[in-house]
């Protein structure tokens, strides 16, 4: 097989289900948002409490061990509290929000349905900075303030939230902003920090403020010789939109993304043929809560 063709990564188990619950709708328009969310970016549109219901009985039969929720912000999604309950009952549940439009209500409403479940259910909240100066030029004016108030919050009701943060600093810069990170954050009372850095995907809004992937940056068929495939996210997940089943949720913009309407025939191979798949094949574990490992050998 030549080496110009990308290689394709199978569908090991599908261990993860994925929601673009929010589709690409966000309060916020960040500069680096690798699907240009926003107020008016309408290209995906929200999911109901009816189509993830459906999903998840769709999804009971294929032993689909966890469930993530992603958009845009999904608690702009009217649905999203009795979303989170009604997957309690399926398994555990993560949902990434930026932290901006949190409710002590819905909190509640939350703590109350982990503590009545089985399963456990994570946050993820978007920061980019640890002070407004660092955070707000990519974020937003006053996004840094808002972020904190909703980690404040989560953790008053005993989340202990995962801050993920997109690497916008040099290597050598890592130790000490990590460390600012933490201390910003027990400053605000989260006396034990989670911290995830993440790559940036240069897609969408970040391909607009830097150049975007070059022709070269692909992973190619040698490039996958020893390389451990359960590190992608394609390897072991699938992600419902508005649209049908995607890939990934950092594909969804891309056609040859959208593998069906149903999980069952989202199940085929997929050629690793994107910019993207380059990042993934780099850091790995990119969307797991897990914490990004650095790959150095390219
Ligand atoms: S990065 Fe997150 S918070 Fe920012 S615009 Fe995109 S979806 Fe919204
Ligand atoms: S972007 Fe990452 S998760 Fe998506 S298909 Fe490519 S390698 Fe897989």
């Amino acid at each position: 097989m030549p080496d110009t063709l990308p290689p394709s990564v199978e569908l090991s188990h599908l261990d993860h289900l994925w929601f673009q619950v929010s589709g690409t709708l966000c309060n916020l328009t960040c500069h680096h948002c690798f699907i240009s969310c926003s107020p008016k970016n309408d290209s995906f549109g929200h999911l109901t409490l009816d189509e993830v219901k459906q999903r998840l009985e769709e999804s009971a039969p294929l032993g689909v061990k966890e469930f993530y929720f992603t958009g845009g912000e999904p608690f702009l999604n009217r649905d999203m509290v009795p979303i989170l309950v009604e997957t309690l009952k399926f398994g555990p549940a993560t949902v990434l929000t930026n932290g901006t439009v949190l409710k002590d209500e819905w909190l509640e409403t939350l703590r109350a349905a982990e503590a009545a479940s089985l399963y456990s259910l994570e946050f993820r909240v978007s920061i980019d900075g640890f002070s407004p100066e660092t955070n707000d030029p990519i974020r937003g004016e006053g996004t840094f303030v808002r972020a904190i108030e909703g980690v404040k919050k989560l953790v008053a009701v005993g989340f202990l939230p995962i801050i993920t943060a997109t690497r916008t600093w040099s290597d050598e810069d890592e130790q000490q902003v990590v460390g600012q990170f933490v201390a910003t954050l027990k400053l605000a009372g989260y006396e034990r920090p989670r911290l995830k850095i993440l790559p940036p995907l240069q897609l969408g809004a970040e391909a607009e403020r830097t150049q975007g992937y070059r022709e070269t940056e692909r992973v190619t068929r040698r490039m996958m010789n020893g390389f451990d495939t359960s590190q992608l996210v394609c390897e072991h997940s699938r992600v419902i939109t508005d649209k049908g089943v995607y890939v990934c949720p950092i594909l969804i913009e891309s056609t040859d993304a959208n593998l069906g309407d149903s999980l069952n025939e989202a199940t085929q191979p997929y050629a690793l043929n994107h910019g993207a798949c380059y990042t993934c094949f780099q850091y790995g574990a990119i969307c797991s809560n897990a914490s990004s490992a650095v790959r150095g050998d390219k």
